[in-house]
């Protein structure tokens, strides 16, 4: 590690973790700072409308370090947008940590080291993005469980019916199922659980419905958490 390696950084905080099978779990973040897409239902515009703070990364690891015992997610914002990302991913599995990577699809995940764990989105129609998702990504995931099983999970986040049938139609088509685990979403105030859950009952469908935990616990609290 060198001195120059720098990341835009938008916030660092300790929580549980809400959005993946790791939900429920301690999670200290890293949340960089930046995103390449512009989705309709963000709830992480600060990201990319604040001025960010530049840290090296052995200030971003001295943080990390106070919270030894817990899971490391890393997120965004985008977090492949920047690549310095890579080096702290490998920093932190070589202090045995384990790592996840949230990203939104749209950049390609051939070059996240194998350990680490990306949480990724397939971006629906609704969400105004569904044109950015680097379609490669799927093989790229399919690869990554093969190697590591669970080294990738497949999140959608749902704005209605439309969404629903869209994405249910694609974990068909591609037997997402069978290669990793399958997240589907509600759109906080889009789409009630509820529905969500009556609908993949209805389907019996081979998807785990997720809440946004920490949304539920803390719901005064926009960032932090
Ligand atoms: S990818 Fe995530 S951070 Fe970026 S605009 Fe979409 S919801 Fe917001």
């Amino acid at each position: 590690m060198t001195a120059l390696q720098y990341l835009n950084i938008s916030e660092l905080f300790y929580s549980i973790q809400g959005e993946s099978t790791y939900a429920g779990l301690p999670c200290v973040f890293i949340r960089l700072a930046g995103c390449n897409l512009r989705c309709g239902y963000c709830d992480a515009r600060y990201t990319y409308e604040e001025a960010p703070t530049a840290m090296d990364l052995a200030a971003i690891l001295a943080f990390v370090d106070k919270y030894p015992e817990v899971l490391v997610e890393i997120t965004g914002g985008e977090p492949l947008v920047q690549t310095n990302v890579h080096p702290l991913i490998e920093l932190l599995l070589a202090r045995g940590r384990t790592v996840l990577l949230e990203t939104n699809g749209s950049w390609p995940i051939d070059k996240v080291a194998r350990e680490a764990i990306v949480i990724m989105d397939i971006k629906t129609p609704g969400s105004g993005m569904v044109e950015a998702f680097a379609t490669d990504n799927i093989a790229y995931a399919r690869a990554r469980n093969s190697i590591i099983q669970g080294t990738c999970e497949f999140k959608f986040v749902l704005t209605d019916q439309n969404d629903y049938h869209w994405a249910r139609d694609l974990v068909h088509r591609h037997n997402l199922s069978q290669s990793g685990p399958v997240l589907f979403s509600p759109a906080r105030g889009q789409v009630s659980p509820l529905d969500l859950a009556t609908w993949i009952l209805q389907d019996q469908l081979a998807v785990r419905l997720q809440l946004q935990l920490h949304t539920l616990i803390w719901p005064q609290l926009s960032r932090g958490v």
